[in-house]
């Protein structure tokens, strides 16, 4: 069991706000709207062609720049994963379950001389396009002492009596639930010995309420354990019915005595709870005398797991609500997020395993590989997982830009696309658009095929609108701005749809 609540994660635990997620993305029509110079003041409208480069300052808006750190609850003593009324009724229902098998002839395993070793049981689903999804929120507590934790690796990553290993999923758990997004596979092939589904999956806190889980005996004798999945999401075979291993078995969830979406991985040398083994092989570790993983992972797996560009602040209600992130893979300039500056967009770095004076590295890349903004964060403290946001401002030239972030040798990057001339006004057809302006008096002329344009806005390069103007006709004059340079127009029509484009006025 795992998450209660969005913690700080100082491996001392304070109160911190909580998390969320949710994609948005927008989609743009692409087209290029003749150009058009008549007379006068000379005007010109450019696609990608921009000499101008946006400076690359930080931005203190109200959202900030280092802005906010969150991580997630965990289960703990008081709010253990399994209780002690569930392990004992999965001991009888074990004995059950066997004594039915075995009298319809199912060949059960015997234990073997060697032990069967067990691979990663999570993987991410093919929609998951985060670098990486979990971190280690508990492992199995090797002090058999009330009141006293030790980890495998003598370090206090546990709670008292926990009696197997919590894999959190992570940033935006409940969004990853919600989309099935982090899949439980079997670690080893064996026979499945029991499972249960239909229970309540949103749980934040120790319930009564019975987990979703799936119970696997392997061919040595042991057994291993995966509890708290979705609702609903167990496999469909039968008890007695054999897997492979990387057979999917269930989604992450929060059922039965759960602070929040993870798996509580448990693994057991014979049919009791008493025979519970570490998977992981340390110093600390006084269960078994090897590790049981195929490849044991790192006590801590130090790097970066997520890196983001959003529109604005990601939103992490508390707990059981889904998150919205408010990610986006693609800005139109002029472009402006809800609270914050006119041009500026949210940069999120999500790291796992933070470590006390550790660098992390963050670029903007220009879509030619070169640099096009640059900034570094040092770790202040230690934290098991933190999220991190850097209000920055956008390219404004056209094309696809690569947000990347380095920490501790890991590198993790999102690719975005700016965008700024959109539309089409009609079908395809070239000549839909005239701009061009009148130098006996100021005007710039707009003349449109299509009649459904209602509103003509024109914005300077950092997002202010400078002119607009209500249409009813197919022609519209602005008054030409005093100063000359690169404009944005924004055409929106009766159904709210919006194009745009660029203007050099001089
Ligand atoms: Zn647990």
């Amino acid at each position: 069991m795992l998450y209660l609540k969005w913690l700080n994660f100082k491996e001392s635990q304070t109160n911190k706000q909580p998390f969320e997620y949710k994609c948005v993305s927008i989609v743009f029509f692409y087209k290029f709207i003749e150009m058009k110079t008549i007379n006068t003041l000379s005007l010109f409208i450019l696609f990608g062609m921009i000499a101008t480069k946006s400076v690359g300052t930080d931005f203190n808006s109200k959202s900030g720049n280092n802005a906010t750190e969150y991580a997630p609850s965990e289960n703990s003593a008081t709010s253990p994963c399994i209780t002690e009324k569930e392990y004992s009724l999965l001991e009888s229902r074990i004995l059950e379950n066997k004594k039915l098998l075995q009298s319809k002839n199912i060949n059960l395993s015997n234990s073997s001389n060697s032990i069967t070793l067990l691979n990663w049981p999570l993987r991410p689903s093919p929609d998951l396009t985060d670098c990486s999804y979990y971190h280690i929120s508990a492992y199995v507590d090797q002090n058999t002492t009330s009141g006293l934790v030790q980890d495998y690796n003598c370090g206090s990553n546990t709670y008292d009596g926990h009696r197997g290993t919590d894999i959190s999923i992570w940033p935006f758990n409940f969004y990853k639930m919600d989309n099935n997004l982090v899949e439980v596979i079997a670690a080893a092939p064996g026979i499945i010995i029991d499972k249960h589904d239909g229970e309540f999956d949103r749980n934040c806190a120790a319930t009564t309420v019975s987990a979703n889980y799936v119970l696997i005996q392997h061919a040595d004798g042991s057994y291993a354990l995966y509890w708290h999945m979705k609702n609903g999401s167990i496999t469909t075979k039968a008890i007695g019915q054999s897997v492979i291993a990387g057979e999917y078995l269930g989604v992450v969830g929060s059922s039965g005595s759960s602070s929040g979406p993870h798996l509580h991985f448990e693994v057991w040398s014979g049919s009791t709870v008493a025979t519970r083994v570490d998977p992981y092989y340390g110093t600390c570790n006084s269960l078994n005398a090897s590790s049981w993983w195929t490849s044991q992972k790192p006590y801590k797996e130090t790097g970066i797991l997520k890196a983001s560009v959003h529109t604005t602040d990601a939103v992490f209600p508390a707990c059981p609500a889904t998150e919205t992130s408010n990610e986006s893979t693609s800005f139109q300039i002029p472009f402006q997020g809800p609270g914050l500056s006119p041009g500026y967009a949210k940069f999120y770095a999500f790291l796992r395993n933070e470590v006390s004076g550790l660098n992390a590295t963050l670029t903007i890349l220009n879509p030619n590989g070169s640099s096009y903004l640059t900034w570094s964060y040092t770790s202040a403290n230690d934290a098991k997982v933190r999220a991190w946001a850097w209000s920055k401002v956008l390219p404004t030239n056209p094309g696809t830009y690569t947000f990347r972030v380095v920490y501790n040798g890991v590198t993790c990057s999102s690719d975005f696309e700016i965008t700024t001339s959109t539309g089409i006004l009609s079908n395809g057809n070239s000549k839909d658009l005239k701009i061009y302006s009148s130098s006996s008096n100021r005007k710039t002329i707009f003349e449109l095929k299509n009649s459904s344009i209602q509103q003509i806005e024109l914005f300077n390069l950092l997002g202010e609108k400078v002119n607009h103007v209500n249409i009813n006709e197919r022609k519209a004059e602005l008054n030409s701005p005093t100063s000359t340079g690169i404009y944005f127009y924004r055409l929106i029509d009766d159904k709210q749809l919006i194009y745009t484009g660029k203007l050099f006025l001089e």
